[in-house]
């Protein structure tokens, strides 16, 4: 990787890896899976290649393509079920990041990608070096991924804020809209047994996400009768954030467009929702020099936080805005935001030119908190919940392989699907997998 390259440590290098498969044994067919071990010399794969980057719809065709090669700690996984993600829109679409280009520059051979950062599989082979998996466990693959010889790492710092972090399925090639997946082996989980092959797909990314988000920040960590705003309580980032508020004891209010969509997030756990189209005083604020615009923004922002007052049953600010929609929402967040509380924020779907009065921001001490991806102990901690039953999955839909390029073309085009969409590799229908 090239950072980890600039900084002189090592990593897996690709001559460092070894075929696994055996020869003569060609690729089966998707729903279907060779016996443990067996490892064919060709998989079938959603192919995104860079002379077709664009709309998703064709940016992934299926191809056939040889199976990954696997080098010390690393593991091959068949694919049982692949989650659907927003990062493999950006990567069909070739932008804001080439990843393909990305790639070869560091020394990668591959000229394709092969994306998918959620997956629920079986372990098929593992690299030199890797002792807590062998063939045939059944497990999820979390999607951080590092170089265990980052001086960060070494140093026992959060490995997900280290310079060679990246993330499976899009930073690097192999995900999990494959047959088989190359992973680090400290990336795998054993999969909860309650749950079939695609409701084990469908929740890692997003859910340690918002682990990490509510958990991961000392000193606004979630604490026990929290109250927490929840932006996009309906979709993917939200439901699973309502859930992990409730299992903390906390008390989620979910932001959403429309009561079908606030009934959803109450289902999963938030005790009450706010409907943001009741409401206009979103985007970027008037200037401090316009007063009169400064107080319709505040007029608005205020009326917003009596609603939820109301909701919380008397005066009281959100110690934690889980925040992830950016520029449209941000002002608002850190306006509600209990003083010395956080607005914790992972992405900036509606734009990332996100204002900050800091006037306020200062004067109530309030923090604003970046938040991506997952370390080892805080996916650990997030699966032993999913395994524990603590934590619905929320499948939205489950489709089959081939209908990969629609489910990202859909994403792309923001068309409104509850939950999250699952895709079947090599499990045979949607229950299979329960135990
Ligand atoms: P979903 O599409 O499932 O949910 C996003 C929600 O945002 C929608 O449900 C919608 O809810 C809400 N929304 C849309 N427009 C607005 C708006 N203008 N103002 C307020 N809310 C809005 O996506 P995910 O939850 O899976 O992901 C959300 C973002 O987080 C994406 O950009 C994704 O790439 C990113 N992400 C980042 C990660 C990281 O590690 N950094 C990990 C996972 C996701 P409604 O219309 O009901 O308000």
């Amino acid at each position: 990787h090239p950072w980890s390259r600039r900084r002189g440590h090592t990593v897996v290098s690709d001559d460092e890896r070894t075929p696994v498969s055996t020869p003569g044994v060609l690729a089966v067919e998707i729903g279907t899976l060779p016996p443990i071990g067996v490892v064919p010399e060709k998989m079938h794969a959603q192919v995104v290649r860079q002379d077709r980057y664009g709309d998703p719809s064709a940016a992934f065709v299926p191809e056939t393509v040889s199976t990954p090669r696997i080098g010390p700690g690393e593991v091959l996984v068949a694919v049982m079920a692949a989650g659907v993600n927003y990062n493999n829109v950006w990567a069909a679409r070739g932008y804001p990041v080439d990843q393909i280009a990305t790639r070869q520059k560091s020394g990668e051979p591959e000229d394709f990608h092969i994306g998918g950062s959620d997956a629920s599989g079986i372990v098929y082979a593992v690299g030199d070096g890797v002792t807590d998996w062998q063939p045939g466990d059944h497990v999820v693959v979390h999607p951080g991924v590092w170089d265990e010889a980052d001086p960060w790492i070494t140093a026992g710092k959060d490995q997900m804020v280290a310079p060679s972090a990246r993330i499976w399925g899009y930073d690097t090639n192999y995900g999990a809209f494959g047959q088989f997946t190359r992973a680090q082996a400290h990336q795998l989980m054993p999969k909860a047994e309650h749950l079939s092959w695609a409701e084990a797909a469908a929740p890692t990314l997003v859910g340690t996400t918002a682990y990490r988000m509510l958990h991961g920040w000392a000193g606004n960590t979630l604490q026990d009768g929290d109250l927490v705003l929840v932006w996009g309580g309906s979709g993917g980032l939200g439901t699973q954030a309502s859930q992990l508020v409730a299992a903390a004891g906390g008390r989620a209010i979910a932001v959403v467009s429309g009561d079908d969509r606030g009934e959803y997030a109450m289902k999963y756990g938030a005790i009450g929702y706010l409907d943001r189209r009741k409401y206009d005083h979103w985007g970027i604020p008037p200037l401090v020099d316009d007063n009169e615009g400064q107080k319709a923004w505040s007029a608005g922002a205020r009326a917003f936080g009596k609603d939820l007052w109301t909701i919380a049953g008397g005066r009281e600010e959100p110690a934690i805005v889980f925040e992830h929609p950016g520029a449209a929402t941000v002002p608002t967040s850190i306006f509600l935001c209990q003083p010395g509380g956080m607005v914790v924020i992972c992405a900036g779907t509606t734009g990332f030119d996100a204002m900050v009065d800091l006037r306020y921001h200062w004067t109530r001490q309030k923090r604003l908190q970046g938040s991506h991806g997952t370390n080892d102990a805080q996916a650990y901690a997030y699966n032993d919940l999913v395994r524990a039953g603590k934590l619905d999955p929320v499948v939205g839909r489950v489709l089959p392989f081939a209908e990969i390029p629609r489910s990202h073309a859909e994403m792309g085009r923001g068309e409104e699907v509850f939950g999250n969409t699952v895709h079947l590799v090599g499990a045979a229908d949607p229950t299979t997998g329960r135990s």
